[in-house]
């Protein structure tokens, strides 16, 4: 609730209808209580006096009327009247809604069809119809609002309703016993009232004017009883010559419908849970650049090479650092392994090298990244663009983000061929299957035509991968790509890796949390924590003599194949929060070897022997080799 206050406050217009909107009410519900004159008290002797006149502040109307005290009655009735009939259009359409979404089938078709056959009438004729029906007056006018406004609200939740009568902890709820009306009431109930309030406080601004209009037509409230909509019917026919009796019932209709749907507005934004994140403007196509430094002569080692790579996450106050000054290099051929626990930075070093971090609120505050010379960070879109998926290509963590359910796998592949190559459709679609053959799908002449939802989470995993490679790229940056496949398929792809790097000189950086393929696949070794990479070497230097106290526990917490028993460790505590880095060693907290000069300055990664390490007190290699 206090999140909901903070969010609608940070809109400034929504802010200013709910402080309108509360003097109104304020205004309305005081009323009985001014010291005004009776609303209906004729005096024709003083009639159409302009405003501020002696004793009558906004004039009088063409029956000598007070205007402010008709305006006020007026206004608490025409509220009340808004709110009631859109209190019980939401609360009729919602229960219609719920129940069809519920059941769904036959329910479904019957309750909606009915609802369909409201919809048909055109909204005020409706509601004209059942005025002339039910006659006259002010309350049939409410129901007439009310039940012209049913069908919005019982579509609205029935669409949501169907969304989550499927999802699983509904099905879970059905089989531990629950009957339906329980069910609804305590699971598919919370779920659908952000969406009524939603669709309420759009709404309510409507309904005050459909009663106006009523009521401006002689149907709604009844002389000699005022509501903002008969007041102004009954100045219609001074409306020249007596301007104010329309202007003021007039501006007030207006000031209340602005303040509402400004609310409104303001409360949909800050439930919805999609905007909730504070972006209502969609990621920018690359990742914001906002560079504080950028190095002087980057080194160009290698087809990709990062240096002091800096990209941070802004959100409101918050600064998420979560790369952190990152330098490393990759050869034609060669490939780099990143290492790290969950959390240490690895993806958005790897996004922000294409400029793939959404924006906001990932932005890149520092340093460089080269491909073959060319400065990545800060290149033109249309450069970034050509260079995405052709040159440089990205297998994602992710297989079923990657994939768009809709169109099937083939296609996709398809296009990513086209997109950067002038090949015809046959050509490319003979690619996409040789490429599918290349990542072991079986069969893939009939898989080619499955949908990503077709296919298991491995089989995508593998498609991703397919497409990575499509256009035979430079450098893949390949995400935990094997996370979801099992040992033989994922030897087989390493497989696939390995030949084209011998074959083609592809160079890949490969994120993992395994060392087995680190050490399988690798010929570096780097391991990020906190955003820093706090160890670099060869494979064979990190696996085997690792001088960082946090790459040495990390190859502990990893079983061994036939090594024997032993005690499997795992690091004690949790990496820490990169909006609030400690200073110095960010690993200091878990350290089995902390010292106190540990915790203060800047840290360098610094030789230690014949590796580089973040470290003051490097794990020693003649005792861990006396150990073994
Ligand atoms: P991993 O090494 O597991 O791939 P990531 O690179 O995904 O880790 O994340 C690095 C850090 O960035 C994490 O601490 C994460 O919480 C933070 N982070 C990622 N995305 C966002 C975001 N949109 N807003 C704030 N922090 C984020
Ligand atoms: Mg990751």
């Amino acid at each position: 609730m206090r999140r909901f206050l903070a969010l609608l406050a940070r809109n400034r217009l929504a802010l200013l209808g709910l402080v309108v909107m509360g003097l109104v009410v304020l205004l309305a519900l005081v009323t009985p209580w001014l010291p005004l004159k009776p609303p209906n008290v004729t005096n024709t002797s003083d009639k159409f006096l302009p405003p501020f006149s002696e004793g009558a502040l906004l004039g009088t109307d063409h029956l000598g009327r007070d205007l402010l005290s008709r305006l006020l009655w007026g206004t608490r009735l025409s509220l009340a009247v808004g709110f009631a009939a859109a209190a019980i259009a939401a609360t009729l359409g919602a229960a219609i809604g719920v129940v069809a979404g519920y059941y769904g089938g036959r329910v479904d078709n019957v309750v909606m069809r009915g609802v369909d056959m409201l919809m048909a009438f055109p909204y005020i004729l409706l509601a004209l119809a059942i005025v002339a029906a039910l006659g006259p007056g002010l309350f049939n006018a409410l129901i007439a609002v009310a039940a012209v406004n049913i069908p919005f609200f019982a579509r609205n939740i029935r669409g949501v309703t169907v969304g989550i009568a499927h999802k699983e902890f509904v099905d879970a709820a059905r089989l531990s016993g629950l009957s339906d009306a329980r069910i609804i009431v305590s699971e598919v109930l919370p779920n659908v009232v952000p969406v009524i309030v939603i669709a309420m406080s759009t709404t309510v601004g409507w309904m005050i004017l459909e009663t106006a209009g009523l009521s401006f037509l002689g149907l709604g409230s009844q002389p000699p009883q005022a509501d903002l909509g008969s007041m102004l019917g009954e100045a219609r026919s001074a409306h020249i010559t007596q301007p104010h009796t329309s202007v003021v019932p007039g501006v007030m209709i207006l000031i209340i419908v602005m303040a509402i749907n400004l609310l409104g507005d303001g409360v949909r934004d800050a439930l919805d849970p999609r905007l909730r994140s504070g972006a209502l403007s969609r990621p920018m196509a690359a990742t914001q650049v906002a560079r504080d430094h950028v190095p002087p002569e980057p080194r160009a080692e290698g087809v990709l090479t990062l240096t002091d790579l800096e990209t941070q996450f802004h959100v409101g106050k918050r600064t998420f650092r979560a790369v952190n000054g990152v330098s490393l290099h990759v050869a034609p051929g060669e490939c780099l392994g990143l290492i790290g626990e969950s959390g240490s930075g690895k993806s958005v070093t790897a996004l922000s090298v294409m400029g793939l971090v959404a924006s906001p609120p990932g932005v890149i505050t520092g340093g460089s990244a080269q491909y073959k010379g060319q400065e990545l960070i800060g290149a033109r879109y249309g450069k970034l663009r050509q260079l995405r998926g052709d040159r440089v290509s990205y297998i994602f963590q992710d297989p079923l983000a990657t994939l768009h359910p809709l169109y099937k796998v083939g296609d996709q592949l398809i296009e990513a061929i086209r997109v950067h190559h002038p090949v015809g459709r046959r050509a490319a679609r003979e690619r996409a299957l040789g490429l599918l053959r290349d990542v072991r799908i079986p069969n893939p002449e009939s898989r080619i035509d499955a949908y990503p939802h077709e296919m298991s989470g491995g089989m995508r995993q593998r498609v991703g991968i397919a497409m990575a490679l499509a256009n035979d790229p430079d450098v893949i940056i390949a995400d935990e790509p094997t996370t979801a496949l099992d040992v033989t398929v994922q030897a087989q792809i390493l497989s696939v890796l390995s030949d084209l790097r011998r074959e083609r000189g592809l160079a890949i950086v490969f994120i993992t949390h395994d060392f087995g393929v680190v050490a399988q696949l690798c010929d570096r070794a780097a391991v990020m924590y906190a955003g820093r990479i706090v160890e670099q070497g060869t494979t064979e230097q990190i696996l085997n003599h690792p001088r960082h106290p946090y790459t040495a526990l990390l190859m502990k917490c990893v079983p061994e194949l036939g090594a024997g028993r032993r005690r499997l460790e795992a690091i004690p505590g949790l990496p820490p929060a990169v909006d609030r880095l400690p200073e110095g060693c960010a690993f200091a907290d878990r350290c089995p070897k902390v010292q106190p000069d540990c915790r203060a300055g800047e840290i360098v990664l610094r030789q230690v022997g014949d590796h580089a390490a973040r470290c003051l007190h490097p794990v020693e290699r003649a005792r861990e080799e006396a150990a073994q």
